[in-house]
């Protein structure tokens, strides 16, 4: 098998000598095991983290140890009378092309008819019960908010702008960093948008929003959120996903300078992290799924071809290179 391990902890951004592509003896299926060949994984931020010594939300990755992520593939081989040859699953165990995992730890997926099996890794996994759960319950999302969502042309962002506006939104504001993925966000219905690059964020949300916002859902912190807190209504709430803007950072980053006024404008900031809120996930597979079907949520993905080009993806998500969900396609569904 092959796979990807991190050998070196990066210093601001991930570098290729930071990492290795492997070549090692595939383990023998042991009784209740199954061998998965990956058809898609996925990059994420949160990996970012996990490449640093000190603990984030998620255990730092060992040096020498293969990468951990989301991942679909298919069963070749199968110890386990739970789960068959042949099943399509999901599974924590990416950055390789074949992954020998007990069957307790591979959830079998459905085919989706006509569409990539990669959505389970985005619209309808992870990323998706992200935008739901901040959207709905951390920012306690109601009909006619005005909301505002900072990392707008990502997986997550993409779908906080749809889920709002399905929901009844009064108006949903976007930014992203280029002209395109700001042109494609009014595609998708974002009644405004802006290229944070353009000027003082404030000012450009200012603009934007023109009386204010209700909901903040920050993918992105640094400037985004000083601009939303002045941009708040009063009873305002921020659902605090991310803070991509740091990611890299090797000095910790300022805080936001106007903090004082989410006294006056009793506003609620809450961070949260998606795997608190697994339970959310029936209601928004049923809603999601629903939406899909009618075609009223686009789902779109920015694919990369081979295990060889997986760092290459996740160096260019930090930096951009994707608009909706970063993925890393091994093999044909
Ligand atoms: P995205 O698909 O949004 O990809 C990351 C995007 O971040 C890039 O495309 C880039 O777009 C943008 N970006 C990079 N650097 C900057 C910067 N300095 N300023 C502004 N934007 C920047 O990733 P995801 O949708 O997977 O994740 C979005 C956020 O949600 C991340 O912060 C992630 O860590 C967080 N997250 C949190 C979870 C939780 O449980 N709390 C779960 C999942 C994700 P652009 O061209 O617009 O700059």
């Amino acid at each position: 098998t092959r796979e990807w391990q991190l050998v070196r902890r990066p210093h601001g951004e991930p570098v290729d000598a930071d990492f290795a592509l492997v070549s090692l003896d595939r383990p023998e299926p042991q009784p209740g095991e199954v061998v998965v060949r990956t058809i898609a994984m996925s990059v994420d931020p949160y990996m970012r983290g996990r490449m640093n010594a000190t603990r984030s939300y998620a255990p730092s990755w060992e040096l020498g140890e293969t990468m951990q992520g989301g991942a679909i593939g298919q069963v070749v081989t199968s110890r386990s009378d739970d789960v068959p040859e042949g099943a399509l699953v999901l599974h924590g165990a990416g950055w390789r092309d074949l992954a020998v995992l007990p069957a307790a730890h591979v959830q079998v997926v459905e085919p989706l008819p006509g569409l990539p099996l990669s959505l389970h890794l985005g619209v309808l996994g992870m990323p998706g019960l992200t935008a739901w759960a901040g959207l709905f319950r951390l920012a306690a999302f109601q009909p006619g908010d005005a909301v505002f969502v900072s990392g707008a042309a990502g997986a997550v962002g993409s779908l906080v702008g749809q889920f709002a506006r399905l929901r009844g939104a009064s108006r949903v504001v976007g930014s992203a960093g280029t002209p395109e993925k700001v042109a494609w966000l009014g595609s998708l219905g974002f009644d405004a948008a802006f290229d944070y690059h353009d000027g003082a964020i404030t000012d450009l949300l200012a603009a934007a929003a023109l009386d204010g916002i209700d909901v903040f859902f920050d993918n992105v912190g640094g400037e985004h959120l000083e601009a939303a807190i002045t941009a708040f209504r009063t009873f305002g709430r921020a659902a605090l996903c991310g803070s991509i803007s740091n990611y890299n950072a090797v000095s910790a980053p300022p805080g936001p300078r106007n903090l004082s006024l989410a006294v006056g404008k009793q506003l609620s900031l809450r961070g949260f992290i998606v795997s608190s809120h697994a339970d959310l996930r029936p209601e928004f597979v049923a809603a999601v799924s629903g939406w899909l079907r009618e075609g009223s949520v686009v789902a779109r993905e920015t694919v990369v071809e081979g295990l060889d080009s997986a760092v290459d993806a996740f160096r260019a998500l930090l930096s951009g290179g994707n608009t909706g969900k970063m993925v890393v396609r091994l093999a044909p569904d």
